[in-house]
């Protein structure tokens, strides 16, 4: 044990969650599970620069993501994105909440990244400050092999330097880590939920219920 134990790392879980779906859920349920997280912030993105503009507004992405996440006492929401103007930087996120007193610049943060946000993490604004600001978790997802030989050559020393295999690791530092973790594949997309709203076709135990009842009842995606 280390002489002055930290907390556990809190999970920060972005994304667009056009719409949140199953794969999203188990995701921040297993890597609260394995990586020993104290719990998982979700945070919507308002305006995401790496991708077209999503289907729907900020808000009611933000409203599905309450909706689905409602009665887990370990995941809590954050509208902070939704409720900025500009375009969403994960990094400018980061320094916001490390800017909070309620974290300050001590408290393990971990970025959680599904495997193919995480190949595509040199795309994104300020990449490397990512790891000064938090760890990185990863989860495997079907179709992305989480594997240094086929990640951008950056990222590949990055990651090798980076790797951590213990979670307890994670609690040593507030920041700096790369950890992976295997969770149920689910070969579930957003996009793959949105065609089939958009033909017709049933969406159901893809997503919570409560999220596919909201979803007609704002009769969003109609034509994807
Ligand atoms: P889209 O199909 O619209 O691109 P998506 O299903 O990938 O959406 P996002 O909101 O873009 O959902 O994803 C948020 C995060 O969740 C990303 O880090 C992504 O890698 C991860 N993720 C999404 N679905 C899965 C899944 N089925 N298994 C593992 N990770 C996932």
């Amino acid at each position: 044990m280390p002489e002055n134990p930290r907390e556990r790392p809190l999970g920060i879980f972005g994304g667009t969650f056009d719409p949140v779906h199953f794969g999203h859920l188990r995701l921040a349920e297993e890597a609260t599970d394995q990586l020993q997280l104290a719990g998982v912030r979700w945070i919507p993105a308002g305006r995401p620069l790496l991708r077209e503009a999503p289907e729907v507004t900020a808000r009611q992405r933000l409203t599905m993501v309450r909706l689905a996440t409602a009665g887990n006492p370990s995941f809590d929401v954050d509208a902070g994105e939704v409720d900025t103007d500009g375009p969403s930087y994960t990094v400018l996120t980061l320094e916001r909440l490390r800017q909070a007193s309620q974290f300050g610049h001590q408290r393990p943060l971990l970025l959680l990244l599904g495997a193919d946000a995480f190949a595509a993490l040199p795309n994104w604004y300020r990449w490397r400050s990512l790891l000064e600001l938090a760890h990185i978790g990863v989860a495997h997802r079907p179709g992305f092999p989480i594997d240094a030989a086929s990640l951008p050559a950056a990222l590949a020393t990055c990651y090798r330097e980076r790797f951590c295999a213990q979670p307890a690791d994670l609690r040593e530092a507030a920041a700096g880590c790369i950890a992976t973790f295997a969770m149920t594949p689910l070969g579930i997309s957003a996009t793959q939920i949105r065609q089939l709203l958009a033909r017709g076709s049933s969406p159901r135990y893809l997503l919570p219920d409560e999220v596919i009842a909201y979803i007609r009842n704002q009769n969003l995606y109609p034509e994807y």
